[in-house]
């Protein structure tokens, strides 16, 4: 699927795009029409100020058109930090030597409701990968103690590439995404940055979403580690592997999250010639907005609060708030204490000042997690996003969702302004039948109903 001289004879002739090709491919964008490989590589290469600026600004509008106002959020959940696994980029690789821990089943309760504390409903479960420590009993274990002690709705798994039988076994469970990020699409580079391990094998890492498939899970999130190789080969592998499975499977990615590399115990990021530069990830951001307008884009707390900001308005539609990246590190209290953290983070805010800052920026984060539990996943939520109508699901839905949180987690400050924000947003809701319904939920809502959805 992915054929690395393909790819670079398109990078090759893309490298110097003209600014009447560039024009055009933005008008083809602005007509809505889907663009080729030719087209995303020349967009990469665009060099003229101007555009770069048109670039951004066409991002954004699709954004705007397909996903409002509208920021999912959610949080990951470390459960283990074992693995068999040597990446060279991550510290809770095999040859870093500190004690691991995995969370007991009544840890993974306490966590699931510090969480809940904190308002979220949508958690991203992350583990190393140890067959031994933490075989897929355990992750399904894991699942079901979450989903029958806490308030969260739904719960992503991101684990490491596994047969379809395991794969079964988490369809069966009810996860929401299954999340695999590729790391690299570069055959080589992942051979480098995965010696002798169970996870260097690339086909079985490439095909896993296969699987996933042939298991029955309708719902997959993609990513690359950008900075282990090219970031402009990356990007058109992502687009190549996202087509490759519309193709065979009638559904694409749901989501595609965009990482990018960063300082880790036992790694060196002078190690990386391929880092990338804030304004090369913009602009692979805003690419990937262009060239796959339905697919979720997610930024983590890897991220500085002004990037995020910024992408917010070119793209990115889910963000993860208040994240802990080390095993149990979810705290009574919020603050900042590290153990043995994946990597470092960079937007360490609380919760409740990320939502207020959305707000503030005209935002409106989102708790739903209707299309989940209605059923709506893949294929089905591919025709509601394309429909044009997913504003009128999807945007009542965040309100509410957000009405619950300003009531069960809101200080006074936000309580005081954000249900008069929630009544405007509503407001603007032109279905007349919608806005009432809306309107009358978020009633029910302040009365102490929860959980309303359409
Ligand atoms: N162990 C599983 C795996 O590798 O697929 C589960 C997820 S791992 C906990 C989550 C992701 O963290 C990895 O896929 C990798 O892309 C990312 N990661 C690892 N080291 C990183 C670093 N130094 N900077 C940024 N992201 C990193
Ligand atoms: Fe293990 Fe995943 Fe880290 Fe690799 S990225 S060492 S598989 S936790």
């Amino acid at each position: 699927m992915i054929d690395k001289t393909y790819i670079n004879n398109i990078l090759q002739q893309a490298k110097n795009p003209t600014d009447q090709q560039i024009t055009d491919i933005l008008h083809k964008s602005k007509r809505r029409e889907r663009l080729n490989h030719l087209d995303i590589a020349m967009l990469l290469n665009a060099h003229d100020p101007s555009q770069i600026h048109e670039i951004h600004e066409i991002a954004g509008q699709i954004k705007e058109e397909i996903y409002g106002k509208r920021v999912v959020m959610f949080a990951p959940l470390y459960i283990s930090n074992y693995c068999v696994n040597n990446c060279k980029y991550c510290g809770y690789r095999r040859d870093n030597s500190f004690p691991r821990k995995k969370l007991t089943q009544e840890d993974i309760k306490k966590q699931a409701i510090l969480l809940e504390k904190l308002g979220h409903k949508r958690l991203a479960l992350e583990a190393g990968e140890d067959p031994k420590e933490t075989p897929i009993s355990y992750i399904i274990e894991a699942l079901k103690t979450i989903y029958d002690n806490s308030d969260i709705r739904r719960v992503n798994v991101n684990i490491a590439a596994t047969t379809t039988p395991n794969y079964k076994k988490l369809k069966e469970v009810g996860i929401g995404t299954y999340i695999l990020f590729q790391e690299t699409y570069d055959k080589q580079a992942f051979k480098d940055q995965h010696p002798k391990s169970l996870k260097g094998d690339y086909q079985y890492h490439l095909h896993a979403f296969d699987r996933a498939f042939e298991a029955g899970i309708d719902d997959v999130g993609a990513g690359v580690l950008f900075g282990l190789a090219d970031y402009k080969f990356e990007v058109l592998s992502l687009i190549i592997h996202n087509e490759y499975l519309e193709k065979n499977y009638g559904v694409g990615f749901h989501t595609i999250s965009v990482p990018r590399l960063k300082k880790a115990p036992g790694m060196s990021l002078e190690d990386y010639p391929n880092i990338i530069t804030d304004e090369q990830f913009k602009r692979l951001v805003t690419v990937i907005r262009l060239a796959v307008p339905y697919v979720g884009l997610i930024l983590s707390t890897r991220e500085t609060k002004e990037i995020r900001e910024e992408l917010l308005k070119y793209g990115v539609t889910q963000i993860s708030a208040g994240s802990k990246t080390d095993v149990g590190g979810y705290k009574e209290n919020e603050q900042p204490v590290h153990d043995h953290d994946q990597f470092e983070l960079a937007d360490e805010r609380c919760v409740l000042d990320i939502n207020k800052a959305l707000i503030l920026d005209g935002y409106i984060p989102s708790y739903c997690t209707a299309c989940y539990r209605k059923g709506r996943t893949g294929d089905r939520f591919m025709a509601l996003a394309k429909s044009g109508t997913i504003g009128l699901v999807c945007e009542p839905n965040a309100l509410m969702t957000l009405t619950e949180y300003v009531m069960d987690y809101g200080d006074y400050e936000l309580k005081e302004k954000g249900l008069d924000y929630i009544d405007e947003h509503a407001q603007t809701i032109k279905h007349q039948k919608v806005k009432q319904k809306l309107l009358n939920n978020i009633e029910r809502i302040k009365q102490g109903e929860r959980d309303l959805f359409f």
